[in-house]
């Protein structure tokens, strides 16, 4: 690699590697000024390697002698160290500056070597790192990539099946209503309720593969929503109707209460029926026999709303309402507090013996909670006071009608 020394470069001495080139040229200048001496190192191919003193200068007294000695590192000879002199000087003066040049020169080169390799070490060490975490990288991304496959296999597996269950089971349904209308010959009174008893439970086979099919839709992003201006109260009433029949026969009591505000939001009514039907249908489900069910709208702010009701006292006068919340409440066990954050997960269901005597697959509330979100909403679940559970769904009104919505409160107040 260029730029890159190797690391077994570190460990074969030569003058370039193991020299701190300026510390050696530095020493070897001051000590040829002080003596008034040229003082050369060559490589062992006889290339000069420093040339510092007389001889170097632009005018250069040529030196009338030379003594030199080899320079050995590590048993292998790396250079040659000389000392060049006039006849004015002595041959032991000279013999003892070499001797002393050549002492320091020992010590540099040691201390360059080990700077060298401590430096080769750390680089060997790093490279060693960055190849292991490469490989993890690969590795995971190989996982990830394979995780991914199957997770596509899963939702279109998911999306076929119920596809292909979906069509049937339609024609059941239809030729039980047949049976039940007597378009194939009055049925007896056991024979109605059995072919009754088939119809209810291919109604809830097919909530089920619905929501599985909705689930793939989700996963795989070809879930539409169509939007457009929404007015909330015909819709919650129409869902409301839907169930009467239902909660009559549980002597259960359905109330709505949508007040007067114009409650209009952005939304696909499908979807956002959907989302109450299976609120309602929950709560209807978990609530016993004779209790109540209520479900409520109103505007809000909802840049102040926290999961509370808003009082009175904390709004000014004037109120730019933003959000209609809608509320089911029912009377029934309640959902524990710390099963609320994954009440909302696809096939999650509360352990307790209430779910599990009502079956289902723990899709609705995942599906609600996609559907909300896909409307710029968000849906939450609260303790209902005292008892029971409160699904809250908020939904930002239709945009071009927020004007509208800034009134002043108390104006519709006795
Ligand atoms: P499921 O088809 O099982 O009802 P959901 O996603 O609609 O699936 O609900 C998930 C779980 O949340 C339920 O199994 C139940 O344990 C709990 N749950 C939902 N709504 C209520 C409710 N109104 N009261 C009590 N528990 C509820």
């Amino acid at each position: 690699m260029t730029g890159v020394r190797s690391f077994d470069d570190a460990f074969l001495p030569s003058l370039r590697t193991l020299g701190d080139d300026d510390a050696l040229r530095e020493f070897l200048q001051s000590t040829a000024d002080l003596h008034r001496l040229t003082v050369a190192i060559d490589e062992p191919d006889g290339k000069s390697f420093v040339l510092a003193g007389e001889a170097s200068t632009p005018n250069p007294m040529a030196p009338t002698s030379w003594v030199g000695d080899p320079i050995v590192y590590d048993g292998v000879n790396i250079g040659l160290l000389r000392v060049g002199h006039g006849p004015d000087r002595s041959e032991a003066e000279v013999e003892r500056i070499l001797a002393h040049v050549r002492l320091v020169l020992d010590l540099l080169l040691h201390h360059g070597h080990r700077s060298a390799v401590a430096a080769a070490l750390q680089e060997a060490t790093m490279r060693e790192h960055v190849r292991q975490v490469t490989i993890q990288n690969e590795e995971l991304r190989a996982a990830y990539e394979h995780v991914r496959q199957l997770d596509r296999l899963k939702i279109d597996f998911l999306g076929t099946v119920s596809h292909e269950l979906r069509t049937p089971l339609t024609s059941i349904l239809g030729y039980g209503e047949m049976l039940v209308q007597g378009v194939a010959g009055e049925l007896q009174t056991e024979q109605r309720e059995f072919v009754q008893t088939i119809r209810e439970k291919g109604e809830h086979l097919l909530q089920l593969i619905n929501g599985m099919l909705d689930t793939a839709k989700l996963e795989s992003g070809t879930l539409e929503v169509h939007r457009a201006q929404l007015l909330l109260p015909p819709l919650l009433e129409s869902v409301a109707a839907t169930f009467v029949p239902h909660a009559r026969r549980r002597t259960q009591r359905l109330e709505l209460d949508v007040g007067t505000d114009v409650l209009e939001v952005f939304g696909d009514g499908v979807r956002l029926r959907q989302v109450f039907m299976n609120l309602v249908d929950n709560a209807l489900k978990f609530s016993p026999k004779g209790e109540t069910v209520r479900l409520e709208a109103r505007l809000v702010v909802s840049a102040l709303y926290d999961g509370q009701p808003i009082g009175d006292d904390e709004l000014s006068p004037t109120v730019a309402y933003d959000a209609v919340e809608v509320r089911v409440r029912d009377r029934g066990p309640g959902i524990p507090l710390d099963e609320h954050g994954r009440i909302f997960d696809p096939f999650y269901q509360v352990d307790s013996s209430q779910t599990r005597k009502h079956q289902g697959a723990g899709l609705g509330l995942a599906i609600c909670k996609r559907l909300v979100e896909a409307h710029d909403g968000r849906i939450v679940v609260e303790a209902n006071d005292p008892q029971g559970t409160c699904f809250v769904v908020t939904l930002p009104i239709a945009p071009p009608d927020r004007e509208r919505r800034t009134r002043l409160r108390g104006s519709l107040r006795p």
